[in-house]
């Protein structure tokens, strides 16, 4: 499924043993994944294991963001798939399963916690400057960060803010930061955090839900390309 996703036959196998390597001279590591409408949750979740059985520090994983210039628009997940999806990749998780990510993101993705989009929260400075006003809309570049802080309208950015670009984007750069806040400035976000870390340990405890979870979480979202009819 890697090799399919890069479209490189065998790189898989090279990055584990990539990683082999890395972990047996004593580096840390970690390993990034996102996910696309391809993806088999059962493979996926035999891929966790694996990683585990290398020694990998942490896994990230996210849907993968459609973004408007992308050649393959198809494969892209869309809210809702994104939910359905990860409902069954997180299902009763290995209890050795370490991401890399808030408890709060992952309950995200399944639906069943309400965030918001942080567009500042992961701020993304490289050779061009201060990129407006995150990674993933490609809006041009601040000089300086008090530029890009004052100059962007973030209510622009969102799923609320009815940018369509926005509608299907559940990724960690605009969500983690949210489900950060959520975790550590509301009472009821850290005590769902706890009761997460709770049940990792192998602790049945109830999860307290964001007191909105919506349920509309297509509406708005771009539809899906439809094949061209054909010509008359
Ligand atoms: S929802 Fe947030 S992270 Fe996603 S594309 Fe919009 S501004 Fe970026």
């Amino acid at each position: 499924m890697h090799d399919a996703a890069v479209c490189r036959p065998g790189v898989f196998d090279v990055a584990v043993r990539a990683i082999q390597k890395a972990r047996q001279r004593g580096f840390r590591v970690t390993a990034n994944t996102t996910l696309f409408n391809t993806a088999e949750p059962q493979s996926y979740r035999q891929f966790f294991d694996e990683m585990m059985d290398l020694g990998v520090e942490g896994i990230t994983i996210s849907p993968a963001y459609p973004y408007e210039k992308a050649p393959d628009h198809e494969h892209f997940l869309h809210a809702n798939e994104t939910i359905r999806l990860f409902r069954e990749l997180l299902d009763h998780p290995h209890r050795r399963w370490r991401f890399n990510q808030s408890p709060l993101f992952l309950q995200f993705l399944k639906g069943e916690w309400d965030l918001e989009c942080t567009p500042w929260g992961n701020p993304t400075y490289n050779i061009f400057g201060w990129q407006r006003p995150c990674y993933l809309l490609q809006e041009g570049y601040a000089a300086s960060f008090q530029e890009l802080l004052e100059e962007t309208d973030w209510s622009a950015y969102g799923r609320v803010s009815g940018n369509p670009r926005c509608a299907d984007c559940m990724m960690h750069c605009g969500y983690e930061p949210s489900a950060v806040i959520a975790t550590f400035c509301s009472l009821r976000g850290f005590l769902a955090t706890f009761a997460l870390v709770l049940r990792q340990w192998g602790l049945p405890c109830p999860v307290p839900r964001s007191p909105t979870v919506r349920e509309d979480r297509n509406a708005g979202a771009t539809p899906r390309p439809q094949p061209e009819a054909d010509a008359a």
